[in-house]
């Protein structure tokens, strides 16, 4: 799908029709005098019944929609795990458990005090209201699904209580998770600000199935960009909105990164910029699984709608996260010669905000290799991460222990009840860890004085006029919470900077 001539000038480029390329487009374009051209590797996702019903998002890992990063050797993590990374309008909103929240506002204070200046609370919350007028969240309605209730009770009887999560208390405890789905449908980011997409506005140019791989610049500004069909030009800017592994990615292949590092690949330094893939960040997470004594009945929209919060230090705010699946979810345990069982549920503990930090590089030149990507899983000096996780595998069985759950639980499959010491714990979950797909920070915001920052917080890239990064790489820690929702207020805000500046 190309709408539009394979060479055309537009007011504004936009790399990457995903979380927050969707809504940044659908903003500029309600200008009817600006021309914004949406370019998207992947496939438009309207009429696509397997990305837009939420229940199969599990289907679609590993598939032809996704980008499949492998990642560098783990010496403390896990080395197998596969990164999906959706390719595909709407990016990872048409691909994700739709598992919706308003990131807590201690989070926008510290990236406030990382030097994203004016991004605090006050200053996010109407761009926040904007995206949830736009897209529907809410808590699932429909008939109780007992066993997310007795995981509930269980998880609030340990003493964690109970949470609706719409009433945004950033305390301990649990709860059926907001969901952006309608009707089985997913509020994606293209869902909600592009859809019907033959009645887009006429000057917003969408361009899916086709690859950018390279930007071009006309001395230090960036004006244009080499697809697979063609070069676009940009009067006013380019938007990188390619996710956080590509939009580091193309900036290093256009010489804007670790001035010595790109050298060494044989990449022409063009702004000595080592913030550029560095900072990367996830939420790494492990697994505790349990057959279940009884079929396990069918969710109100995916597999996933139980959320729990735990305060592990006494810090004053949550810093461990469970989902709770109802699902064998074996992806990571299964290799490793773990049982699995046809009726399972699981917990899955991950760390609300990992220390860890890990790196995207090119390894060479040539715009069609992959990135080396090392999240470095379990290194942070003080061990804060496996400290987390290991806490949070106890506290999952301790969960599993409470009485709601006694009619529920068979076997532990997942670690195993003979796993006990806490060497044993902390070797299997950092073995069998997976990710929560939140990989972001890889083009931090900051400040100028800040050598690490790759773009101002009007997310300017800096040392080069005409171009911004707009996506998770732009965060400079990751959200407590899962970021989508985040992501699309970037867009929002995003959209705002660019209006102040380049007036219609
Ligand atoms: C399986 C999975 C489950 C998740 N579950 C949740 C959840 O329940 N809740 C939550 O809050 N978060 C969830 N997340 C995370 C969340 O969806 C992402 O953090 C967020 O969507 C990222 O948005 P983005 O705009 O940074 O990147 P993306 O949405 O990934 O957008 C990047 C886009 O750029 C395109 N692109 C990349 N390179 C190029 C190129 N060279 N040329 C053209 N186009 C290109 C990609 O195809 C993609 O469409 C999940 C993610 C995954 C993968």
């Amino acid at each position: 799908m190309a709408n539009g001539p394979d060479d055309a000038t537009y007011d504004h480029v936009i790399v990457g029709g995903g979380t927050a390329g969707s809504v940044l487009a659908a903003r500029l374009a309600e200008d009817t005098g600006r021309q914004v051209a949406l370019v998207e590797a992947g496939p438009a996702d309207e009429g696509l019944e397997r990305v837009l019903r939420v229940r199969d998002w599990m289907d679609l890992l590993g598939g032809d929609l996704d980008w499949d990063y492998t990642i560098e050797p783990q010496p403390r993590g896990n080395s197998t795990i596969r990164h999906s990374r959706a390719r595909v309008l709407g990016g990872c909103s048409s691909h994700n458990s739709c598992i919706a929240f308003v990131a807590p506002d201690a989070d926008l204070r510290r990236w406030e005090a990382a030097g994203a200046r004016g991004w605090g609370p006050d200053e996010c919350a109407p761009h926040y209201q904007r995206v949830l007028d736009q897209v529907h969240v809410a808590e699932p309605h429909g008939p109780v699904n007992p066993l997310n209730e007795a995981l509930i009770e269980a998880a609030a009887s340990t003493g964690l209580g109970r949470l609706h999560f719409g009433e945004r208390r950033w305390t301990p405890g649990a709860g059926l998770l907001e969901l952006n789905v309608l009707h089985g449908i997913r509020q994606s980011a293209s869902v909600a600000y592009l859809h019907p997409l033959d009645r887009l506005p006429d000057n917003l140019s969408l361009r899916c199935d086709t690859r950018v791989w390279e930007l071009l610049f006309d001395g230090e500004r960036a004006t244009g960009i080499r697809t697979s069909t063609g070069t676009l030009w940009a009067r006013h800017g380019i938007v990188l909105a390619a996710g956080a592994f590509e939009s580091p990615r193309l900036l290093q292949l256009a010489g804007i990164g670790p001035a010595e590092y790109l050298r060494s690949v044989g990449i022409e330094p063009r702004v000595d910029l080592p913030g550029v893939g560095a900072n990367l960040q996830d939420h790494p997470e492990g697994i505790v699984m349990w057959s279940s004594t009884r079929a396990i009945p069918e969710p109100i929209h995916q597999y996933w709608e139980v959320g729990i919060f735990a305060d592990i230090e006494g810090s004053g705010e949550p810093d461990l996260m469970f989902h709770g699946g109802l699902t064998a979810f074996d992806l990571n345990t299964a290799p490793l010669g773990y049982p699995s069982a046809r009726h399972a549920f699981c917990l899955t503990p991950n760390v609300c905000r990992a220390r860890s930090r890990g790196t995207v590089r090119v390894r060479t030149a040539h715009p069609g290799d992959v990135p080396a990507i090392d999240f470095a899983y379990f290194t942070d000096p003080e061990s804060y991460d496996e400290a987390i996780m290991v806490a949070g595998v106890e506290l999952a069985r301790d969960i599993a222990r409470q009485p709601a759950l006694e009619p529920w639980v068979g076997s532990e499959l997942a670690p195993g009840a003979d796993v006990t010491s806490r060497e044993a714990v902390s070797a299997y979950a950092r073995s069998t860890a997976n990710t929560v797909y939140h990989p972001c920070g890889t083009c931090a915001m900051g400040d100028t004085d800040d050598p690490m920052a790759v773009v101002d917080p009007e997310l300017r890239v800096r040392g080069v006029d005409g171009l911004r990064v707009v996506d998770a790489s732009v965060f400079p820690e990751i959200t407590s919470v899962n970021p989508a929702i985040t992501v699309m207020m970037v867009g929002e805000r995003a959209a705002e900077f660019i209006r102040a500046e380049e007036p219609a």
